[in-house]
């Protein structure tokens, strides 16, 4: 049994957004396109859900969570792993301070808690060198004891299906992910390439998966199990925009 609709939860109205990414200051660059490497890295763990058939005992956004920490922690150095992260747990944080009810009945647990999840699981990745990264996003200490711990178990449950898909080294990169270009900011789309090429180097998936860069008529991020192809939302990378802009990043 599979979601039909899989996504990040950013139940808010499109913003009247028209500037693209190559106009952000440094700051709010970084935030949008840390934000979108997450998020193409959560969709990609409904995708494997879907395709390996995994067992997931708990909320299934709770475990594409996971891998997006576990992905951003494990591909990237450091630099760019906490871009990453710290874009993400961000835009969760923004996003619970934008004054929308709490939706207890959505398949995503509360902005907040994703937010501490993310600055938890991060931390935990690399405590001795990420005590300032904790701090900086206030990670209570009775919460940061316990992150090591859970950063472990993330990574060697998705690490044993991770392991699965792992090309041998000297293979042929995969060809299973590829990107549709569905009219976007062709920088969000050369991005997502970019990352999609690096994935297809690393990982073999069973099956095929096209990711859209397209307009969706909502602020979102999909995986569809029926077609196999996730959907990065046009409106998603604009509202990211906003956000970059009204957090003065
Ligand atoms: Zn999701």
């Amino acid at each position: 049994m599979r979601h039909l609709i899989l996504g990040v939860c950013l139940a808010v109205a499109p913003p009247a957004c028209a500037q693209g990414i190559a106009d952000l200051s440094p700051g709010a660059r970084d935030y949008v396109e840390g934000n979108i490497l997450g998020t193409l890295y959560h969709e990609m763990g409904h995708a494997l859900i879907d395709q390996l058939d995994l067992p997931v005992l708990g909320q299934e956004e709770d475990a594409a969570d996971m891998l997006a920490v576990v992905l951003a922690h494990g591909l990237w150095e450091e630099d760019y792993a906490r871009r990453v992260a710290a874009a993400t747990a961000l835009s969760f944080l923004l996003s619970s301070q934008e004054g929308n009810e709490t939706s207890y009945w959505d398949v995503h647990g509360p902005d907040e808690q994703r937010y501490y999840n993310t600055v938890c699981l991060f931390y935990g990745a690399n405590p001795e060198g990420r005590a300032d990264f904790a701090e900086l996003f206030e990670l209570p200490e009775d919460r940061a004891a316990l992150c090591p711990e859970e950063f472990t178990l993330a990574d060697e449950s998705w690490g044993a299906f991770l392991y699965e898909i792992e090309l041998e080294e000297g293979a042929d990169p995969a060809t299973a992910l590829t990107v549709s270009d569905g009219g976007g900011d062709p920088e969000i789309t050369v991005l997502l390439q970019d990352e999609i090429t690096d994935l297809n180097a690393i990982y073999a998936l069973p099956e095929p998966v096209v990711v859209h860069h397209e307009p969706c008529g909502e602020v979102n991020a999909f995986y569809f199990p029926e077609t196999r192809s996730i959907s990065i939302c046009t409106e998603y990378v604009d509202y990211l925009i906003e956000q970059a802009i009204g957090a003065e990043l």
